[in-house]
């Protein structure tokens, strides 16, 4: 399985901290090391591991827990975090022209998927419902254009092909002219690949690349060689300026190192992968989801998110310092509520919540069903009566108003407003337990 080695090393870091309460510089020693090894077992270059581990240490010991996240799920979610970032994070896409044709030049070493990739990527464009053509560039190799003729037709996008007995850089500007001639969209040229870098194929391609200006420069490599492919994204870089690379064999029995380290040694995005022998088998690069995939731990990632989101810090003190006077209303109410709602299926999130799963799924459909019925009472109030629930303890005919607005019965509305004031009483002794320090959420 992909990844499958530096998931499961990750894993023991996490397995190191089950039962702590904080997240301390003591604690985390240990499972930093693991992080450590995992990655540079994954084939990370070891700066790049120096780095990313310090980084990660700073931040867990700097953050503060967050109510109802256990230590170690807080650690999975600053790991995500950086890794994101590591991988460049936001997708990079693919850069179109202005006007005139988009012209993509492929580079890459011999063997690494190159040709496979120039068809791939035509047929994704072709989806995008783009105009494409193929240059066939790889002069050295006969077999090399008959293969991208074979898969152009496959993938039904004419070839341009000029045989074996002309420069690389004529090609190229006989087959520009054509696109040209041809109102093509984008021309995508394949060019030849030597087993290793020499000044030779170096030379041949500032000469192509000077012909068709080219609006994205990309390198394939191979996700197998680790983080050679790094080295190598950042020496193609450097001798002929690239706009970023495309991995292939991300299917295969990858170890991450590659897809980890392209962006943070060379400076360059990843902005495509492939990961499969099939013409579909090639798409952007989502810095996120790939970090997902290390991880594997999707559900604890956008629990953390969510709980992150409904229990900010500064919420939890204006809501601390509301109901310490007791004027906790009905907008704080309906606030909660909503930021219950916005978990999503509460009953996908409890489980996870410490000492809550033994609630079951029909009391979790019970309380989402109540909480939809108190939400459209609270909608019918007025202003001032969300703000003073005692005017609707006071008065039984703004109690029947609501009734009427919100379609239940006045016996609904008279439980609401109970409820908020039992709420009160409540959230007051709980604030007792907390002050106590026995709730770790506002400890910092
Ligand atoms: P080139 O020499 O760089 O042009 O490489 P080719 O395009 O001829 O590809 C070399 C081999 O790698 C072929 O057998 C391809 O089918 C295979 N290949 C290319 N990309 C991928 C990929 O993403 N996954 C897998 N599993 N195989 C790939």
């Amino acid at each position: 399985e992909m990844f499958g080695q530096l998931t499961s090393g990750l894993e023991s870091a996490w397995n190191k901290l089950k039962g702590e309460e904080v997240l301390t510089k003591e604690n985390i020693a240990e499972p930093m090391r693991d992080i450590r090894r995992a990655l540079l077992e994954a084939d990370v270059s070891l700066p790049v591991v120096r780095r990313f581990v310090q980084t990660v240490s700073d931040q867990a010991v700097g953050t503060g827990l967050i109510r109802g996240v256990r230590p170690d799920q807080q650690l999975v979610k600053i790991v995500n975090d950086e890794l994101v970032k590591l991988m460049g994070g936001e997708v990079s896409e693919l850069v179109f022209a202005k006007s005139g044709p988009t012209v993509i030049l492929l580079a890459g070493l011999q063997g690494v998927g190159k040709t496979t990739v120039g068809a791939k990527l035509a047929l994704y464009l072709k989806k995008q419902g783009k105009n494409c053509m193929l240059i066939a560039g790889d002069v050295y190799r006969p077999a090399a254009i008959d293969q991208l003729v074979i898969l152009g037709e496959q993938v039904g996008v004419p070839v341009y092909a000029a045989g074996t007995e002309i420069k690389p850089a004529d090609i190229a500007r006989q087959g520009l002219e054509e696109a040209k001639k041809k109102n093509v969209d984008v021309v995508i040229m394949d060019t030849a690949g030597r087993l290793q870098i020499d000044k030779g194929m170096m030379d041949e391609l500032k000469e192509v690349k000077r012909v068709l200006n080219p609006t994205e420069v990309l390198l394939v490599v191979d996700a197998m060689t680790g983080q050679e492919a790094a080295a190598l994204v950042t020496t193609f870089n450097v001798e002929i300026g690239i706009t970023g690379a495309i991995l292939t064999k991300l299917d295969g029995d990858s170890r991450g190192g590659a897809a980890l380290s392209v962006k943070e040694v060379s400076g360059k995005p990843i902005k495509l992968v492939g990961r499969g022998e099939r013409m579909e088998d090639l798409e952007p690069f989502y810095p996120d989801r790939m970090a997902g995939r290390v991880l594997g731990m999707g559900d604890v990632l956008s629990f953390v998110e969510k709980a992150q989101e409904v229990m900010r810090q500064e919420d939890a003190e204006e809501l601390q310092k509301k109901i310490m006077s007791a004027k906790f209303d009905f907008n704080d109410f309906l606030k909660q509520t909503r930021a219950v709602a916005r978990m999503g299926s509460m009953s996908r999130v409890i489980g996870m919540i410490p000492g809550m799963g033994k609630v079951t799924p029909a009391q979790i459909r019970e309380a989402e069903k109540s909480l939809k019925v108190m939400e459209s009472m609270i909608e019918a109030m007025a202003p001032e009566e969300r703000e003073k629930p005692e005017l609707l303890a006071e008065s039984a005919t703004r109690r029947k108003r609501i009734a009427q607005e919100s379609g239940k019965t006045e016996q609904q509305v008279s439980q609401l407003v109970a409820q908020l004031f039992q709420m009160r009483v409540r959230m007051k002794n709980l604030m007792g337990v907390m002050e106590g320090g026995s709730l770790p959420a506002l400890n910092n």
